[in-house]
C-alpha cells in the first residue's frame, strides 16, 4: 500500500523540513515508506533543534536517518517438489547509541530495503521510549510463508540464518518476530543459529517457553497497545468498559489486542486479513477468539471462514473495516492501511481513540486528521512498543538465567506502557502541544538517542 507525503507548508519550519526531505529523497530514491516515516519525525523535531543548536552543529538529524549498517544477502532454498528459489534477505542495523540493535524480522513478499529502513528507523525511537537499553534494527526477506509446508519454512529459515548468524549476537543485534515470523519461524532460526555457532545465546527473542522464551511475549504487543489506549482514554475520564472497538488484522498483534479489550470490558467487533474483514456486532468473545487463533495460527486459514462458524457475523471483501461504527480503533495489520478518508469516517462515526498496534498503519493524511481533530491518537512507535519492551524483558531473564511469572512480566509491561504514555504526554506539553502524542513520542524517543550520540563522538 502506498501513501502520498503531506505537502510542505509555508514558513521557516516547513522550508527546513522541505529541504531536508528533498535531500533525503535524492539520497534514498524510491524508498517511499522510509521517506514517510522520516518526514513525520523531522516535522516533530524542528522545535528540538531550535532549543538544542548543538544537535544541529553535530548533524545529529543527518546521522540518525542513515543506518549504521545494512546487509543484503542471497537466500536460496528448495521447495517440497525439488524446485530451487532465490530470495533477498536483509538486516538493517540502524542505530546502536543506547544498546545492541533490536527489532523484528518480517517475511512477506512486499519486503524491500525501503520498508525495512522505515521499520528500523521507527524502531530506534520506539526502543528508546521503552526505557530499556536497546538500539534499533529490522530485517527480513521477500519470502512468503503463506501456503508453504512446515518443512519448506524450516529449510528457508535455515538458509536465511546461514548468512544472518555472522551479523548478530546477544550483545550486537537481537532480532525477533514481525509479520510472517512467529513462534514456528523463531524456533527454526534459533536451531540453525545454535548449530552454526555452538552457542545457546539470547540471540533471538520470542523464543519457546522451554528454551528461554518469556511468558507474555506473544501477548505483549496487543496487550501493550490496549494498555496504552486505556491510559489515553483515562485522560478524558473514559475507559474500555462498554466501548465498541474495531481491530484490523488477525495475526499476533490483533489477536491479543482483542483478548485484552475483552478483559477490560470492551467489545471488539471486527478483525481482518489481506482479503477482507468480519463484523460481529455481538462481539468477538473469548470462545470466538480461540477459534480465530486456531484458524490463523494452526490451520493457517482465512478470516472469511469465521462466518461459517459464527453465521450471525458478516464478511466483506476488501479494506472497509474503518467504516464500522466504533468508539475505539486499533489498526493491527500493516503500514498505510488507514487513509485520510477512513480517518474522517471513523471520527464522523464517533470514534474517540485510535491506538496503533501495527507500524505506521495510518497514512500522513490520516495522521493529520487525527491530530487536527484532537482525538486520542497513539502512534505505533509508542502504542506498539510493548512487544519490543517484553523482548527486552526476555533478554533480562536470559541474562540472569531466571524465568519471571506471568504476573510479574505483565506488571512490568503494564508499567512500561504507562511510562511511555506519560513521556508522550509530558513531552508534548513541554513543547507546547498538549494532546499531540505524535510530537510527544517522536521528541521523547529522540532526545535520549541524540544525547547518547553526542556523548559517543562522531562515529
Ligand atoms: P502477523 O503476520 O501475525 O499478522 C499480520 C496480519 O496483518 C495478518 O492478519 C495479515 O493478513 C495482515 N496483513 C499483512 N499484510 C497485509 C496487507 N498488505 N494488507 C492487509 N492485511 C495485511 O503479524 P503481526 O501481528 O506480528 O504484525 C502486525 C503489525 O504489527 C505489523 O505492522 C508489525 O510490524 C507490527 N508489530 C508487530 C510486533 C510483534 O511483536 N509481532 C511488534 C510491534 C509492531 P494475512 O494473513 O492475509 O497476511
Amino acid at each position: 500500500m502506498q501513501a502520498t507525503l503531506t505537502k510542505p507548508k509555508s514558513g521557516n519550519k516547513d522550508a527546513f523540513v522541505s529541504k531536508f526531505m528533498q535531500d533525503l529523497t535524492a539520497k534514498n530514491p524510491g524508498e517511499k515508506e522510509f521517506h514517510q516515516a522520516v518526514q513525520e519525525v523531522v516535522e516533530s523535531l524542528v522545535p528540538v533543534l531550535e532549543r538544542h543548536p548543538e544537535f544541529k552543529k553535530a548533524k545529529i538529524l543527518d546521522r540518525i536517518v542513515e543506518p549504521e549498517r545494512a546487509i543484503l544477502f542471497r537466500v536460496p532454498w528448495m521447495d517440497d517438489k525439488g524446485e530451487i528459489h532465490i530470495q533477498k534477505g536483509y538486516r538493517v542495523e540502524f542505530n546502536s547509541a543506547i544498546g545492541p540493535y533490536k527489532g523484528g524480522l518480517r517475511f512477506h513478499p512486499s519486503v524491500n530495503i525501503g520498508i525495512l529502513k522505515f521499520l528500523g528507523f521507527e524502531q530506534v525511537f520506539k526502543n528508546s521510549l521503552t526505557t530499556l537499553p536497546m538500539g534499533g534494527g529490522k530485517g527480513g526477506c521477500d519470502f512468503d510463508p503463506k501456503g508453504k509446508s512446515d518443512a519448506e519454512v524450516m529449510r528457508f529459515c535455515q538458509s536465511f540464518m546461514s548468512e544472518l548468524f555472522r551479523h548478530i549476537g546477544p550483545n550486537t543485534d537481537v532480532p525477533a518476530g514481525d509479520i510472517g515470523v512467529g513462534g514456528r519461524e523463531i524456533g527454526f532460526l534459533f536451531g540453525q543459529y545454535k548449530k552454526l555457532t555452538n552457542r545457546f545465546d539470547s540471540v533471538l527473542t520470542g523464543k519457546g517457553l522451554n528454551w528461554g522464551g518469556s511468558l507474555i511475549r506473544p501477548e505483549a504487543t496487543g496487550y501493550g497497545c490496549v494498555y496504552f489506549a486505556a491510559e489515553a482514554l483515562a485522560t478524558r475520564g473514559e475507559s474500555f468498559k462498554g466501548k465498541k472497538v474495531a481491530v484490523s488484522g488477525s495475526g499476533n498483534v490483533a489477536q491479543y489486542a482483542v483478548e485484552k479489550v475483552n478483559q477490560l470490558g470492551g467489545k471488539a467487533v471486527t478483525m481482518s486479513d489481506s482479503n477482507g474483514y468480519i463484523v460481529d456486532e455481538d462481539g468477538i468473545n473469548p470462545e470466538k477468539l480461540a477459534y480465530v487463533m486456531e484458524l490463523k495460527n494452526v490451520k493457517r486459514g482465512r478470516i472469511k471462514e469465521y462466518v461459517s462458524k459464527f453465521p450471525k457475523a458478516q464478511y466483506h471483501d476488501g479494506t472497509g473495516v474503518w467504516n464500522v461504527k466504533v468508539d475505539v480503533a486499533l489498526p493491527c495489520a500493516t503500514q498505510n492501511e488507514l487513509n485520510g478518508k477512513d480517518a474522517e469516517t471513523l471520527i464522523k462515526n464517533g470514534c474517540i481513540c485510535v491506538a496503533e498496534g501495527a507500524n505506521m498503519p495510518s497514512t500522513p493524511e490520516a495522521v493529520e486528521v487525527f491530530v487536527h481533530k484532537k482525538i486520542l491518537y497513539g502512534p505505533g512507535k509508542a502504542a506498539n512498543a510493548g512487544g519490543v519492551a517484553t523482548s527486552g524483558l526476555e533478554m533480562s531473564q536470559n541474562a540472569i538465567r531466571m524465568n519471571w511469572s506471568r504476573e510479574e512480566v505483565d506488571r512490568h509491561l503494564h508499567n512500561i506502557m504507562k511510562s511511555i504514555h506519560k513521556t508522550c504526554v509530558d513531552t508534548a506539553k513541554e513543547y507546547g502541544q498538549p494532546d499531540n502524542y505524535v510530537m510527544g513520542a517522536n521528541i521523547g524517543g529522540f532526545l535520549k538517542v541524540a544525547t547518547s550520540m553526542m556523548d559517543q563522538g562522531l562515529v
